[in-house]
């Protein structure tokens, strides 16, 4: 039976976000979406359960400047979003998933002259796209 809510609050997280998937939520925004609904998820088993995602890749986390909180957005087709780097136009919000030979050597330059391994889960490069350069 604990299972059992266990995966269905798991799946209504993972539905709930790929049905909009180009789009970011804090968690917040997904704790109000989904306890709207009548199936009702407690708010705990969300914050865990975006955790356990980000954790597994399966969201890409992020932070934003103008959102005081931490943003995910779901990894379509990205199955291992901890293990490359991501980057984001400040603009239109949208994500990047890095080949990670395109940051393999600063990588390993942020090892061995600072020793600081970086959390690819976490770690976001800003930047502005193509579209919206254009567009200026
Ligand atoms: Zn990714
Ligand atoms: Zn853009």
């Amino acid at each position: 039976m604990k299972n059992e809510y266990k995966t269905k609050s798991r799946n209504l997280i993972i539905e709930y976000l790929k049905a909009h998937s180009d789009e970011r939520f804090t968690a917040r925004d997904i704790v109000e979406a989904l306890s709207k609904d009548e199936a009702s998820v407690n708010r705990s088993t969300i914050y865990r359960n975006l955790e356990r995602l980000s954790q597994e890749g399966k969201l890409v986390r992020y932070k934003e400047t103008d959102v005081a909180a931490t943003c995910y957005q779901f990894s379509e087709g990205h199955e291992a979003c901890h293990t490359h780097m991501h980057a984001q136009c400040e603009e239109c919000g949208k994500i990047f998933h890095l080949k990670n030979d395109v940051f393999k050597s600063a990588s390993k330059k942020l090892q061995s002259e600072y020793g600081l391994e970086i959390d690819y889960g976490k770690t976001v490069i800003m930047g502005i796209c193509d579209d919206c350069k254009k567009k200026k």
